[in-house]
């Protein structure tokens, strides 16, 4: 089978790593694999004054090092300061447009014929029009919420009032319908600019020529049907998934790694839970608190990725990339001062904390690792699959409140716990309970949890082998936007 093409991908995505890397990774897939010949990366970047975390550096650097791609960086983007996330990327995303043009318009080199962006990027559409490009939205999530924003735009003309005050669940036809509380956080309040904004990502995402989606058939079957019968929305989709990186490419000072893997080394088989709430959170005092007597309850050993707690009162704060040089790349000794609770001193002989990145993917790959709590990022959900580890949800915004139903209820494969959405607080006794049951040898429901995981892992290994699953689907899509001679 021929897929060798001659052609060249732009890949734009926002900032942020839980961006950077699943599109690094569609980037190398591309290349590696001989569908595209030649990728462009452009990386939009905020004027904050605050320099890029060494993370994020590393991670560039290591992929620009191994694969054949360039990254351009884009000249830094004004963003006024206290702006929402959603809307903060929404507004890089426009003002990339002329940056984007520009230096395409000046390329010696033959010039992209495919754009490839994601949701929030759909709003470059121009730039696609501009220079006659085929498009593609790479989207890093579920399928799940796929259809929910395909659909928004119908919500948007039925639905009165907002969506959040609706009796009913919110339906998606052939989808599983959403519970009006979890529903994605741009669609939280109608008046909002962040909501204009992505009604109008939504319609312009319904203009691209596919949707790649970062899933397989076995985690999602009943919605990738659904986004294919037409109801929904005329757009192709192919499930891609899981596109997560190797565990040996892990970016994190090899000090720190050393120091988890060795500890975890001369651990007892799936005895520790791994806890992270993903790349950019800090948690709040009172998170922390009771995540400590979480873990003391559930009894098990614990590697814990943690940022020192949030100044905030009462909540976490989500960092995007390169914003709070207080919390993002601490030097260990100065994170010890800082204040954390009583609880979390005390449980510190039953487990390891890493203050900085922490290895995730060689982590949750290591045979003492038994289960994760995790907030739900759908990058950490792909890469708990494919190392068949059990999961116990603590979501917390954005796609994280679908995606732990759908890891919960759907896939089967861990727990949701109940989080209180003003607070983001979490009891300590459910935290408790719920990691036991996921890692007791004894526990009916945790075993059919576990033995789930480990054979979607079995599956996830298989779908990127030559002719698995999600390559050929990629394959489809490049076929069909008539990028490819000889497949
Ligand atoms: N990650 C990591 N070390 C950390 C925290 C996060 O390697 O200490 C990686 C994790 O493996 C995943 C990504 O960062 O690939 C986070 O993406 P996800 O979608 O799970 O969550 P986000 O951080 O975007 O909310």
């Amino acid at each position: 089978r021929n897929t060798r093409t001659h052609y060249h991908a732009a890949l734009f995505c926002p900032p942020g790593m839980g961006h950077i890397i699943p599109f690094l990774e569609l980037a190398k897939h591309l290349v590696s694999h001989n569908i595209v010949t030649k990728i462009t990366f452009f990386l939009p970047s905020i004027n904050n004054n605050n320099p890029k975390p060494q993370v994020e550096t590393n991670v560039l650097q290591s992929s620009m090092e191994q694969n054949q791609f360039d990254i351009v960086h884009l000249p830094p983007i004004d963003v006024p300061t206290n702006t929402d996330v959603g809307l903060k990327l929404a507004i890089i995303m426009e003002e990339s447009i002329p940056l984007i043009c520009h230096e395409i318009s000046t390329m010696t080199t033959p010039k992209p014929t495919i754009l490839i962006t994601e949701l929030f990027g759909s709003l470059v559409l121009p730039v696609a029009e501009k220079f006659n490009m085929s498009k593609l939205v790479f989207w890093p999530s579920n399928a799940w919420i796929v259809a929910l924003a395909l659909h928004t735009p119908t919500l948007d003309k039925v639905v009165e009032g907002e969506y959040t005050d609706q009796d009913d669940f919110i339906q998606i036809p052939g989808s599983n319908p959403i519970r009006p509380c979890d529903l994605f956080a741009p669609m939280l309040h109608r008046s909002d600019q962040l909501y204009h904004e992505y009604l109008q990502m939504c319609k312009e995402m319904r203009k691209f020529d596919g949707i790649l989606v970062n899933t397989f058939h076995e985690l999602e079957a009943k919605t990738i049907a659904a986004l294919r019968n037409g109801k929904i929305s005329k757009v192709p989709i192919y499930p891609i998934g899981p596109l997560i990186r190797e565990a040996k490419r892990q970016n994190c000072d090899d000090e720190n790694r050393n120091y988890v893997i060795d500890w975890l080394d001369k651990q007892e088989e799936e005895s520790v839970i791994y806890v992270s709430l993903g790349s950019g959170y800090t948690m709040s005092h009172e998170q922390i608190k009771e995540m400590a007597l979480g873990l003391e309850l559930g009894g098990k050993k614990f590697v814990w990725s943690l940022r020192p707690p949030s100044t905030k009162a009462g909540y976490g704060n989500y960092l995007t990339a390169g914003e709070d040089t207080e919390s993002n790349g601490i030097p260990k000794s100065q994170a010890s001062v800082r204040a954390f609770p009583d609880e979390f001193y005390k449980i510190q002989n039953q487990g390891l904390v890493v203050m900085d990145w922490a290895p995730q993917l060689e982590i949750l790959k290591h045979s003492s690792i038994g289960g994760f709590l995790s907030h739900c990022g759908w990058n950490s959900i792909l890469e708990s699959v494919s190392s068949g580890v059990p999961i116990v949800g603590w979501p917390l915004f954005a796609d994280q409140l679908m995606s732990a139903e759908l890891m919960a209820k759907e896939i089967g494969i861990g727990i949701r716990l109940n989080v209180n959405q003003s607070t983001k607080v979490v009891g300590s006794e459910e935290i408790g309970k719920s990691i036991w049951k996921i890692m007791d040898k004894e526990d009916i429901e945790g075993c059919a949890m576990r033995k789930r995981v480990k054979e979607l892992k079995q599956i996830a290994e298989k779908s990127w082998s030559q002719d698995g699953p999600s390559f050929c689907e990629m394959v489809n899509a490049f076929v069909k936007i008539g990028h490819t001679n000889g497949v």
